[in-house]
């Protein structure tokens, strides 16, 4: 599945996880085989995401590779005829057209890789990811480590309380948890919410 001898057989290839996970890094992984392999390139993300830098796909150990930023996902439909591959990253954030799009351009024969949170703070499927991991001819979860236990982490817990779904990520807004230690976390959110409102009740 991961070969680059993807001359004409177009697919689509989801790489999620958790903050933290990794994900980012795997796309840029695969993105520079396919350069080495002497294929074209080109790789966009969401405008919304400039944490670091407009132009580039940025990894949080700054491991990096040039981007083109844009607001919707049929921009991308106008990539070149040479361009082989096309890379996604931070694609929760795109609409549900990020699907119909990424099919037309796999059924054009292009290698499609697409990074994304699998889920929001609140652990639900996030945007277009669900969709596309369905109709994807590979998936790949990556994980981080829980920062309480050491286990596989699944989730991404969100240390501040905004409610905002787009908050992006950096190290003091997020947590890696595994499944027990995020209910563990929720439940006692929930319970701290539920005694500050018997406070504000006295
Ligand atoms: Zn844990």
């Amino acid at each position: 599945m991961f070969s680059e001898n993807h001359k004409k057989s177009g697919c689509i290839e989801v790489v999620c996880g958790s903050m933290f996970s990794g994900k980012t890094e795997e796309l840029i992984r695969r993105l520079k085989r396919a350069q080495f392999a002497g294929q074209k390139i080109a790789i966009f993300k969401p405008a919304v995401d400039n944490r670091y830098s407009d132009v580039e796909v940025v990894s949080h150990d700054f491991h990096k590779i040039s981007s083109t930023p844009i607001k919707d996902p049929s921009e991308m439909l106008n990539t070149g005829p040479d361009v082989q591959v096309v890379g996604v990253d931070e694609a929760q954030f795109f609409d549900d057209t990020l699907v119909e799009v990424c099919q037309t351009l796999a059924n054009r024969g292009v290698r499609v890789i697409v990074a994304g949170l699998d889920t929001d703070f609140l652990g639900a499927p996030f945007g277009p990811m669900p969709q596309l991991m369905a109709v994807a001819e590979d998936v790949q979860k990556v994980h981080a480590i829980c920062v309480k236990c050491g286990n596989l982490a699944n989730h991404s817990h969100r240390l501040s309380k905004s409610e905002d779904l787009v908050l992006l990520g950096e190290k003091n807004v997020y947590e890696p948890l595994c499944r027990e230690c995020y209910n563990a976390a929720r439940a006692r959110e929930e319970q701290e919410k539920h005694s500050l409102r018997l406070f504000d009740d006295q």
